[in-house]
């Protein structure tokens, strides 16, 4: 058995496919099921280094924090808050999907709150209306 090309006395175990180079436990280095010798794989990897792009990661874009004002102002006109939700969504669901879901999210969860504040608030109307007539009403 052949002597490894870089450590002498040392028995080879396998040669590299690229250079040929006798290489010991030590020196084999297996990428691909294909043995290589250091200074090869060293060589294979910068080389796929320069060719190889790096997949960008998603670039997440800043999304104003006006947009919240879309979310939470229409509570004072009426309680369209999901309209707003709906066009900060849409308008920021490509730079920010997780921020433009929680708009979306909050405007609609306003708009219930207000829908809800709202029945709540008739049904007392109502009911004070009630009271105050009923005597009224029983009288006659
Ligand atoms: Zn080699
Ligand atoms: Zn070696």
């Amino acid at each position: 058995m052949a002597d490894c090309s870089f450590h002498p006395g040392k028995d080879a175990v396998g040669a590299c496919v690229s250079c040929g180079k006798m290489l010991c436990i030590a020196c084999r280095t297996e990428l691909h099921d294909k043995v290589y010798c250091p200074s090869c794989a060293n060589k294979l990897f910068v080389h796929a280094d320069d060719v190889k792009v790096a997949p960008s990661a998603p670039v997440v874009q800043s999304v104003s924090g006006a947009w919240w004002l879309l979310v939470i102002l229409p509570l004072l006109f009426g309680g369209w808050n999901w309209i707003g939700g709906i066009i900060a969504w849409a308008v920021n669901k490509g730079k920010d999907p997780k921020k433009a879901r929680s708009m979306l999210i909050w405007g609609i969860v306003i708009s219930v709150i207000y829908i809800i504040l709202a029945v709540i608030f008739l049904v007392l109307v109502l009911a004070g209306f009630l009271v105050v007539s009923l005597p009224g009403v029983l009288q006659q």
